[in-house]
């Protein structure tokens, strides 16, 4: 599933193309994509509007719209927002086409058909499911370290389980809650009040450089991830523990072990996180 780091480089690579650009036609395939409002006010109100700004929320890409409108995407598990020449090959599983005024198009795909389009008037962009219930924004000013001290030592949730809370912390999936906990040498079945001050300390610092790392190496490409021109990310090559079962630990040398935390798997490395 793409997280902060895939998000925000799909939101990226899309800005330098998509900004100042016309939505001229749109073609819905599969309707169940369209959340809000229903398809054929989607269509209605999206044509003619201009792109002027895309922002990232959480795992959520937010497309600032002429007229004061927002077109909210999240492409949940194995969803692609691609742009590009119309005469690209239409991939399966393309669920709908932007045509853009420069002649190219926006196509969304997504083989497991989770994935979510909202388009809403700005005022109500908060009423996008999911949206106003987000915790802070790791790699924005309103992450603050006292109030990420407080909650943690408030909380009996295990670690693991409270970093993919998108309430308590933003943008955090599977893949980066692991490596997080690695590089804090943190066991993801502690219990989150049970961290020490250092080890929150730690965390908190982990938390945003793995993430800029991440970014910096245009995300992580398991199987669909891809960027907004259909690219890849590398940070695969990078991960030490999630997915890297029975390698190495690259700190230590010991086995990297598996975990069930909730009904999650959790990565780990028994030598050296604690
Ligand atoms: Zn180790």
């Amino acid at each position: 599933m793409p997280e902060l780091p895939e998000v925000e480089t799909v939101k990226r690579t899309l800005a330098k193309y998509l900004i100042g650009q016309k939505i001229i036609q749109v073609s819905v395939y599969q309707e169940t994509v369209i959340k809000i409002p229903d398809v054929n006010e989607f269509k209605n109100e999206i044509i003619n509007k201009t792109i002027t700004d895309i922002d990232r929320r959480g795992k959520y890409l937010i497309f600032g719209l002429s007229e004061g409108y927002k077109m909210v995407i999240h492409l949940r598990m194995t969803g692609q927002l691609v742009y590009g020449e119309k005469t690209m090959p239409v991939k399966k599983h393309t669920h709908v086409i932007f045509e853009l005024s420069d002649g190219r198009e926006l196509r969304f795909t997504d083989q497991r058909r989770f994935g979510r389009i909202w388009l809403v008037p700005e005022d109500e962009l908060l009423g996008v499911s999911g949206l106003c219930t987000l915790g802070p924004e790791p790699l924005r000013d309103d992450f603050c370290w006292e109030a990420f001290q407080s909650q943690l030592s408030k909380r009996q949730t295990r670690i693991k389980a409270l970093l993919l809370d998108q309430s308590f912390i933003a943008g955090i999936g599977n893949i980066y809650a692991d490596e997080i906990l690695y590089r804090s040498q943190i066991h993801p079945e502690r219990k989150a009040a049970s961290l020490s001050k250092d080890e929150a300390a730690r965390l908190f610092s982990e938390v945003q450089s793995t993430l800029k790392e991440a970014i910096a190496h245009r995300g992580t490409t398991f199987s669909d991830y891809v960027d907004g021109r259909g690219e890849k990310g590398t940070y695969q090559n990078y991960l030490n523990v999630y997915q890297q079962l029975g390698k190495k630990c690259p700190r230590c040398g010991a086995d990297i072990e598996r975990v069930k935390v909730g009904s999650r798997s959790a990565y780990y490395c028994p030598g050296c996180q604690k």
